[in-house]
């Protein structure tokens, strides 16, 4: 089996992380949302929330599962047998952490390759940050999220 794990905050899911898991589905027997607690990053919606969400937005895809995982990626990777780390490309801006996480990764793992994938053209400037701040502000997000995280904005930021 060609498994591939996609890990990520999805501080929530948007529409440009649903474009690369349906890309990738399309070359992968399997795909492993990895949600990330990412303490750090100090995330607006609790881990739960946020793997909830992923699983609502992808739960028509039959071979996307989502988990998710406090550990080191790459042994998260490994307890899935998966050979494939999958990020996703935006801009050039997004090279630079993106080759400083792939190296490190590769350090620990020379076994595992990360690939990239590009999303559609109208996801390109779309991140979950953005998303949050224009919600925050009382704009109409619905065009970037399901449903589903869009209510969960609007209860969030109580607009
Ligand atoms: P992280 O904190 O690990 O960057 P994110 O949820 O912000 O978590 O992003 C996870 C991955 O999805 C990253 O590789 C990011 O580049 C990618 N990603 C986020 N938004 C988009 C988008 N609109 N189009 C394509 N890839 C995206």
């Amino acid at each position: 089996m060609n498994v591939a794990v996609y890990p990520g905050t999805f501080d929530p899911i948007t529409h440009g992380h649903s474009d690369l898991v349906e890309r990738a589905a399309k070359i992968f027997d399997k795909i492993i949302v990895a949600v990330a607690e990412n303490k750090g990053k100090k995330p607006s919606f609790s881990l739960e929330q946020r793997v909830t969400m992923a699983r609502r937005v992808l739960q028509d895809m039959t071979t996307v599962e989502v988990y998710p995982f406090d550990n080191l990626l790459v042994d998260f990777t490994r307890q899935h047998q998966a050979k494939v780390i999958l990020r996703g490309l935006r801009a050039v801006s997004d090279f630079e952490l993106e080759f400083q996480l792939a190296s490190m990764n590769r350090r620990y793992a020379p076994n595992i390759e990360t690939l990239f994938l590009i999303p559609a053209e109208k996801y390109t400037f779309l991140s979950s940050n953005l998303v949050k701040e224009m919600a925050g502000l009382g704009a109409d997000v619905s065009p970037f999220v399901h449903a589903e995280v869009n209510a969960a904005l609007l209860a969030h930021f109580k607009v």
